[in-house]
């Protein structure tokens, strides 16, 4: 489960982050996840549970926005969005595409108080 080692990284930038303004506590994560990062919400949420426990991050809400898979086409330059992992152009069927979005993982803004 490569949740629990995302959670440790997230809550370990949110109370660096938390600190660093002097704030006491973290009360919300606004999170980007893309899909091809294979994260399951539940499963992350469970484990930011889990480890942010004892830190400033306790009880902060954990919010997960999921990014899907996106492409440019090299051949016709349309940009479009990949379904089920089919990894060709739409429009022209041009297996020369490169992938725009859908890997990025990072946080978006941290709520401090
Ligand atoms: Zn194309």
């Amino acid at each position: 489960m490569h949740e629990m080692g995302i959670a440790q990284n997230i809550v370990e930038i949110a109370v660096e982050a938390a600190r660093k303004e002097g704030a006491s506590k973290v009360t919300r994560i606004n999170l980007i996840s893309g899909e091809l990062r294979g994260i399951v919400p539940m499963q992350l949420t469970f484990c930011f549970g889990i480890v942010a426990k004892d830190t400033m991050a306790a009880g902060a809400y954990l919010d997960i926005e999921e990014v899907p898979v996106s492409g440019h086409c090299k051949n016709c330059n349309a940009d479009f969005s990949v379904e089920e992992y089919e990894y060709v152009c739409p429009k022209c069927g041009s297996p020369n595409i490169e992938l725009t979005g859908g890997t990025e993982l990072r946080i978006k803004d941290i709520e401090i108080e």
